[in-house]
């Protein structure tokens, strides 16, 4: 953290606010300029005097930023990239070819996509687990496993994997635990205290908060050899976020705490209503003590989250029915911003997903619940 931060807390909120800002040398702005600069002056001497060269490797916003996210996570380093899907490449370009990982049967279908149709082909193993049974992840580990990945509440099903649990079965393995922390987001979930190794975030989501930025994290434990292979891929590969990228997302990230505790508070209002209704067959959220990883989440987990998917009676077709009805919420796709969106998640994902037809998934944002359910009941009774 910054000198001006140094004042040690725990405190989200604290942290939030503080985290990676310091007042402009240059000027005494309280808030940060944005550094476009692609290039920095070297001295007579030859040196650099703020350390900086060239934004590729390394930048004022996004060493900020960086910060950060290191501190909202408790980890040592962090590692900014362009977009969530280049922060999960940049773990798996971090292992060598014929290395082994385990990631869950419920995953964000562009991680299953990566490691099916790109890093596969690479000779990166991979088995797919229910990463919900213990047993199952403990079966499939190899002596070359290097990487437990899991996302909990998983993608779009909301299955909850003990963080815990499975850190310890990898660590007993060799291998690390790596946790997709998006949805949860740091106020939600703190997996590196919990015993994993490496935590990825798309900042696109709840982070960004308004769906008007692009952006992935890595956050770890230790700046250690592993680490350093991600920051390599980080700076040479190059897949960096732009420094007004940067400064936008911290902008966002002063208010994630007061946000994801107003989206978890409004999803389970939705929720307890949608799981009465008589046209929903099953409603998908932590929060709801019939949910079958409730007492796991309750005890991983800080906030339930935004995040919910439904299934209603009948198929595609119903469901389509549903999503179309919606007055206030808008049918797009991702999640995490101030606005509600609902989604029917197979035919977003194509001819492999493995998403129930009747699935619709829905991002709870900021407006009033009651108004979410208003909308909702015509939407299922129309
Ligand atoms: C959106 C998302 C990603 C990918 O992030 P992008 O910024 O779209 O590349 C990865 N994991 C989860 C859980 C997500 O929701």
């Amino acid at each position: 953290m910054s000198e001006h931060s140094s004042a040690a807390t725990e405190h989200m909120e604290t942290l939030a606010v503080h985290a990676g800002r310091r007042p402009d040398p240059a000027t005494g702005a309280v808030m940060p300029p944005i550094h476009l600069s692609t290039t920095f002056e070297r001295a007579a001497d030859g040196s650099y005097t703020d350390g900086y060269v060239y934004t590729r490797s390394e930048n004022p916003n996004r060493r900020a930023l960086e910060e950060c996210l290191a501190a909202l996570e408790g980890g040592e380093t962090s590692a900014a990239f362009g977009s969530g899907m280049a922060a999960i490449a940049a773990i798996f370009q971090a292992l060598g070819t014929r290395d082994h990982v385990i990631f869950p049967d419920d995953v964000y279908f562009g991680t299953s996509r990566l490691l099916r149709e790109v890093l596969g082909p690479w000779e990166l193993d991979y088995s797919v687990v229910d990463m919900t049974d213990l047993d199952a992840v403990r079966a499939a580990l190899r002596p070359q496993t290097r990487l437990v990945w899991v996302e909990t509440p998983s993608n779009p099903l909301l299955k909850i994997t003990d963080i815990a649990a499975v850190a310890e079965i990898a660590h007993a393995a060799g291998a690390r635990c790596a946790v997709d922390n998006t949805w949860p987001s740091p106020a939600g979930q703190q997996p590196l205290a919990l015993g994993a190794d490496l935590i990825m975030h798309a900042t696109t989501k709840y982070l960004g908060g308004h769906s008007d930025l692009l952006g992935g994290a890595v956050v770890s434990r230790e700046n250690d050899a592993f680490f350093q292979r991600i920051r390599l891929v980080q700076t040479v590969g190059g897949a960096v976020p732009s420094p007004f990228d940067c400064w936008l997302l911290m902008r966002s990230i002063r208010t994630l705490p007061y946000r994801m505790r107003a989206h978890a508070e409004n999803a389970q209002r939705v929720a307890e209503f949608l799981a009465d209704h008589a046209a929903v067959a099953v409603v998908h959220y932590p929060g709801l003590p019939t949910h079958p990883g409730h007492a796991i989440a309750q005890r991983q987990m800080k906030l339930s989250g935004g995040m919910l998917s439904i299934q209603v009676h009948g198929g595609a077709e119903e469901a389509m029915a549903v999503a179309a009805r919606v007055k206030l919420f808008t049918r797009a796709t991702s999640l995490g911003g101030i606005e509600s969106l609902i989604e029917h998640r197979a035919s977003v994902e194509g001819p492999h997903t493995t998403t129930p037809a009747n699935l619709l998934r829905i991002s709870i944002g900021l407006e009033h619940p009651d108004d979410l359910i208003a909308d909702l009941r015509q939407a299922l009774e129309g």
